[in-house]
C-alpha cells in the first residue's frame, strides 16, 4: 500500500458493522436505513433493467437524471444549472467528493475541512497529495459550531478550497445563514472553492432550513454542490450521486471521473430521476419518522447517562460519554455490544485533535421505530 494511504486501514464503518454482524447487536453505527425507499422508485429501477437499460450510460450521466437534478435545484433553491454543462452524475457523493478534490487540489495545496470530518474527505485530500487544515466544531450551548477566527486562521496562501458538509455528519449541525456567510466571505476574499457536501439536504428537523452555500452572494460561481440519492430516498446501496457546479468545475471533475469509473450505473439513474420529480412527499414522511426516532433515541440515551446533542439534520445523534464514566469512545464502542447489545460509531477517528474527539460517540436513528425502541430498551442497561 502506498505510504499516503497507510494511515487508513479499514474504515470505522466497516469495523463497526462487522462487530454488529459478529455479535448480533443492533447496528446504530453505519448509517443505512432498514427499510426501502419509495416503492414506485424501486419498480422504476426494476423496469429499467427489464427494458434493457443495462449498458454504459453517457459519462456525464443519463440526461433524464441531469435534467431532474437541475429542476430540483431550481425549484427548491432557486439555483439554475444547465443540465448539459453544469451537472455531473457520479457513483454516490463519495465519487463526487473524490473527483472534485482530485480535480481541484494540486499537491501541496491546502483544503480546509471541519472536524469531525467525514472520513473520505481526508483520504481524498491525502490521495491528491494535498494537505488538510482542520477547523474543529465544538459544542456551544448544545450545538456544534466553529469559531470564525479559527476558520480565518486556517486559511493561508496555499489554501485552495473549503470542504464543508451541511447538514453535518456526525454532529447534526445545520449551518445557519450566518455561519455560511462567514465561510462564503472567506471564499470570496481569498478566491477559494467551496466543495459542499449536502447529502442530508432533505433530512432536517423542527423546520430547520437547509441553505446551500451556492445560494449566497457570489457563491454559485465558486461552489461545487454535491448530493446523492442514498439518504433522501433510503437507497444507500444505489450509490447514485451528483455534482452541480459551473462548467469549468464540472469539466474538471468529469476529467477525473472518467478514469475513476467512467460512468455510473444505468438503471438507478432512471429511477432516481423519477424520485427527484415525484417522491419528495415520500421524503417528507421519512423526515417525520426520523424526527420521532430522533426524539425517542435522545430520551433513551439521556436516560442511560449520555450527554446528547440534538441534531437539526442528518440521522445521527452525537453524544458525550463522559457522564457515563467513560472517556475513550473507541473503547466504549468495542464494549457496547456486550454491555448493551448495540453498536455505535466512535467519532474520534474523524478528528485530528484527539482531545476534542475522544469522548464522542455517534448513534444512528435511521432504523424502524420498533428497532429504535428495542435499542433504547437495551441502552437502559448502561444506567
Ligand atoms: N457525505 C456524507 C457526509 C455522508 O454521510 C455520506 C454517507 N453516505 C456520504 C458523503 C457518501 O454518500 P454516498 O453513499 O452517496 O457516496
Ligand atoms: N455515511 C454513512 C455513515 O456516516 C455510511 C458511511 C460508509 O459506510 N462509508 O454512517
Amino acid at each position: 500500500l502506498v505510504r499516503r494511504m497507510r494511515g487508513y486501514g479499514t474504515t470505522i464503518f466497516a469495523e463497526m458493522t462487522a462487530l454488529a454482524v459478529r455479535t448480533g447487536a443492533i447496528n446504530l453505527g453505519q448509517g443505512f436505513p432498514d427499510t426501502d425507499g419509495p416503492p414506485e422508485m424501486l419498480e422504476r429501477a426494476a423496469a429499467a433493467i427489464r427494458e434493457g437499460f443495462n449498458q454504459y450510460p453517457p459519462g456525464p450521466g443519463v440526461p433524464e437524471l441531469r435534467q431532474a437534478v437541475a429542476d430540483h435545484h431550481k425549484e427548491r433553491y432557486g439555483l439554475a444549472y444547465d443540465p448539459d454543462s453544469e451537472i455531473l452524475v457520479t457513483v454516490g457523493a463519495t465519487e463526487a467528493i473524490a473527483a472534485s478534490v482530485l480535480a481541484l487540489a494540486e499537491p501541496g495545496d491546502e483544503v480546509v475541512v471541519f472536524e469531525p470530518y467525514y472520513d473520505s474527505y481526508t483520504a481524498m485530500i491525502e490521495l491528491a497529495g494535498a494537505v488538510r487544515r482542520p477547523v474543529t466544531l465544538r459544542p456551544v450551548e448544545g450545538r456544534f459550531t466553529f469559531d470564525p477566527d479559527e476558520l480565518r486562521a486556517a486559511v493561508g496562501p496555499r489554501t485552495r478550497a473549503i470542504l464543508l458538509n451541511t447538514p453535518h455528519n456526525p454532529t447534526g449541525t445545520v449551518f445557519t445563514r450566518d455561519e455560511l456567510e462567514v465561510i462564503a466571505g472567506l471564499c470570496r476574499d481569498r478566491d477559494l472553492v467551496a466543495i459542499s457536501d449536502e447529502v442530508y439536504e432533505h433530512l432536517t428537523f423542527d423546520g430547520a432550513e437547509h441553505v446551500p452555500i451556492a445560494t449566497l452572494d457570489g457563491m454559485r460561481e465558486r461552489t461545487v454542490m454535491i448530493s446523492s440519492a442514498g439518504k433522501s430516498f433510503s437507497v444507500t446501496g444505489w450509490k447514485t450521486g451528483w455534482i452541480a457546479a459551473p462548467p469549468a468545475y464540472v469539466r474538471a471533475a468529469q476529467t477525473v471521473k472518467q478514469f475513476l469509473t467512467f460512468t455510473a450505473s444505468a438503471p438507478w439513474q432512471r429511477a432516481v430521476a423519477y424520485a427527484l420529480r415525484e417522491e419528495l412527499p415520500w421524503v417528507a414522511r421519512l423526515r417525520e419518522t426520523l424526527q420521532a426516532n430522533r426524539d425517542r433515541l435522545i430520551t433513551g440515551l439521556a436516560a442511560a447517562g449520555f450527554r446528547t446533542y440534538t441534531p437539526a439534520g442528518t440521522y445521527f445523534v452525537q453524544t458525550d460519554i463522559r457522564p457515563l464514566g467513560f472517556d475513550d469512545g473507541h473503547e466504549l464502542c468495542r464494549a457496547l455490544p456486550s454491555l448493551a447489545g448495540v453498536v455505535a460509531i466512535p467519532t474520534q477517528v474523524f478528528y485530528d485533535d484527539p482531545a476534542a474527539g475522544r469522548h464522542h460517540v455517534r448513534f444512528a436513528f435511521c432504523k424502524r421505530p420498533e428497532v429504535m425502541d428495542e435499542a433504547v430498551a437495551r441502552l437502559a442497561a448502561l444506567s
